[in-house]
């Protein structure tokens, strides 16, 4: 079948398309949204930040994830963007989810998804929600520590567990190990012993790498110490009927995937031979986020000011740009997730500018310098230091940022009264052929 958005019931404006490619659609849905707008003349915030989002690009990740990894199944980790479109093509795809949340948890359950395909995976819950996991039959969740094993046992005797185990995170640009997981003795020797005595169901072991990461050694490593405490709960706590779940987590990123996908394979293949996961029926699942959306969503921005520089004050810089769209809104990503958006010019005075997404490097920087910000009141907004742009921005112009999918919309404030959730508009650069 083919993904049919539900355009009565949804804001979704487009369109399966294959004639055109993304670029191309994207180019074309940012420039019809904004040639009617005349910052002269029009409305309060018709001329706000919107995104453009390609819903192809997801269904290709998607593919692309089948195609490397198709013995891991992926949870998409929903908390890396909450757009319900996404969530219902993933859905459609055959994806299942990663919750941190009850609401997180409601989103996936009101779109009619079986409990059985979440993973609530927050070691750290509140006790009123893991009441409600239970009685909305959202059985499995993480644990990296004795006290969340009580209060499970409290409120929700019969869910399956996931010890969390800590990675050696270093290498990557969003660390998790120094807020989660437990060491493989805390494992053996803690949470086993004590899931134990207190009649729990351990389902399997789950770990995180960190995001950003560019060292895949600490694949290997997690995915050989989550072999050692299926061991030991194996053979020496009798969890050979429901320990067959290796969560191997997110943190995977599209241009690395080829590499990554190599060291999840290999080590899968080392630590759980085949002879291992047909005698315990052992599944693999993942929770990727980022991999999923980052280069499905574009952010156009409007310059709202500028205050020029002269050359005696910085050489580095031609002009402040003021923009509206910042790190209280859905740029938050520069704060929280260490990420350098990429700005070109959409619209320079009357023309409009839209390019293939090119590497930006010394030979194809723009020569006019500028440093980007954010329209709080606010200092640590700043989106850029110093971008260099193709043309002489001025006031009215329109800046695009591309791969703004990831830990951008959900993440955002009202900060200073302005709007949080900005509009989304769908393209679909690929027909999309769902389970
Ligand atoms: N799983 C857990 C438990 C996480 O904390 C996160 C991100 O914080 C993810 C999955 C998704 O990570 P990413 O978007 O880097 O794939």
């Amino acid at each position: 079948s083919h993904y049919h958005p539900n355009y009565q019931n949804s804001n979704l404006k487009s369109i399966v398309n294959t004639k055109k490619s993304s670029s191309e659609l994207i180019a074309q849905a940012l420039i019809n949204h904004i040639s009617d707008i005349d910052h002269e003349v029009c409305e309060a915030g018709e001329e706000d930040s919107f995104f453009v989002c390609d819903l192809g690009q997801v269904y290709k990740s998607f593919q692309i994830w089948k195609q490397n990894l198709p013995q891991v199944h992926p949870h998409y980790a929903v908390k890396c963007n909450t757009d319900i479109e996404v969530i219902k093509l993933l859905e459609q795809l055959g994806a299942n989810f990663d919750c941190a949340s009850k609401n997180e948890i409601d989103t996936i359950l009101n779109l009619g998804v079986s409990p059985d395909r979440i993973v609530y995976a927050n070691p750290c819950k509140t006790n009123s929600f893991i009441r409600h996991a239970k009685t909305s039959n959202v059985n499995l969740t993480t644990v990296d520590n004795c006290q969340e094993l009580h209060k499970l046992s409290k409120f929700h005797p019969e869910c399956g567990i996931l010890i969390r185990i800590a990675t050696d995170d270093e290498t990557a640009q969003c660390r998790l190990s120094t807020k989660f997981g437990c060491s493989i003795d805390s494992a053996i020797n803690e949470l086993l012993p004590l899931a134990n005595e207190l009649g729990l169901k351990v389902r399997g072991v789950a770990f995180h790498v960190g995001s950003g990461a560019k060292d895949f050694d600490s694949i290997n490593k997690a995915v050989k110490d989550a072999r050692i405490i299926f061991n030991k709960g194996i053979e020496q706590y009798g969890y050979g009927d429901s320990m067959n779940i290796l969560d191997i987590g997110g943190g995977f990123e599209l241009e690395t995937f080829e590499q990554s996908s190599l060291v999840v394979k290999s080590s899968l293949q080392e630590f759980f031979p085949q002879t291992f996961i047909e005698k315990y029926a052992i599944k693999f699942i993942a929770e990727p986020g980022r991999f999923m959306v980052s280069n499905a969503f574009t952010l156009a921005t409007h310059v709202i000011a500028r205050r020029d520089i002269p050359q005696s004050i910085s050489e580095d810089i031609t002009a402040m740009i003021y923009i509206n769209d910042g790190v209280y809104g859905n740029m938050n990503c520069i704060l929280f997730d260490h990420q350098h958006p990429q700005a070109f010019v959409l619209k320079h005075k009357d023309t409009f500018h839209y390019q293939e997404q090119k590497i930006v490097n010394d030979a194809t920087k723009g020569k006019h310098k500028f440093s980007i910000w954010g329209p709080t009141c606010d200092g640590l907004d700043c989106v850029s230091t110093q971008t260099q742009l193709d043309y002489d921005v001025q006031v009215g112009d329109w800046i695009y940022f591309p791969n703004l999918g990831a830990y951008t919309s959900a993440a955002t404030t009202s900060f200073n009264g302005f709007k949080d959730k900005a509009h989304i508009i769908y393209v679909s650069s690929e027909t999309i052929a769902t389970k």
